[in-house]
């Protein structure tokens, strides 16, 4: 079911939790620059500015790309390295791994287990109960708050 606040992107649903596998070309034209140079090659937004790296809201982080449900704000701690930073995912399959060895260094790199983006990597130097830090892109991700402003009556 195609979610109506992404117009642009008919793969985008916070409900349906089918693999995505789609061509480079369609997500280049389904994404916005800087979330395809993020989510599908890897690229990494500069420490200290994305939205979320000092982000304290209640509510829920979801991929930008396509939807899937992948962290709580309650795993989100404050982190001095510059990205947003969580200790767990929402459930296993939320994400999935894959070993990078870019840049000299053998990484554990976290992808979207829904779509395949590219969100971040995984280290072990993080608080408990589990010790990770999943160090994550603000550009790969979206917030949704528990609830919602409502306006007051005139
Ligand atoms: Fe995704």
């Amino acid at each position: 079911m195609q979610d109506a606040s992404h117009p642009a992107n008919p793969y985008y649903s916070r409900s349906d939790t089918t693999k995505l596998e789609l061509p480079d070309k369609v997500w280049k034209s389904v994404l916005s620059r800087d979330l395809y140079q993020v989510a599908r090659h890897g690229a990494t937004d500069t420490a200290f500015t994305g939205k979320y790296w000092d982000y304290e809201g209640i509510g829920t982080y979801f991929c930008a790309a396509c939807g899937n449900r992948l962290f709580r704000s309650d795993a989100k701690f404050a982190s001095t390295c510059g990205w947003p930073s969580f200790f767990e995912t929402v459930r296993p399959a939320s994400v999935v791994y894959r070993k990078d060895t870019s840049f000299g260094m053998v990484r554990n790199e976290v992808l979207c287990g829904r779509c395949g983006a590219h969100l971040g990597h995984l280290f072990d130097d993080g608080p408990p109960p589990t010790g990770k830090r999943y160090c994550m892109n603000s550009t790969s991700l979206e917030f949704e708050p528990d609830r919602q402003e409502t306006k007051k009556p005139q």
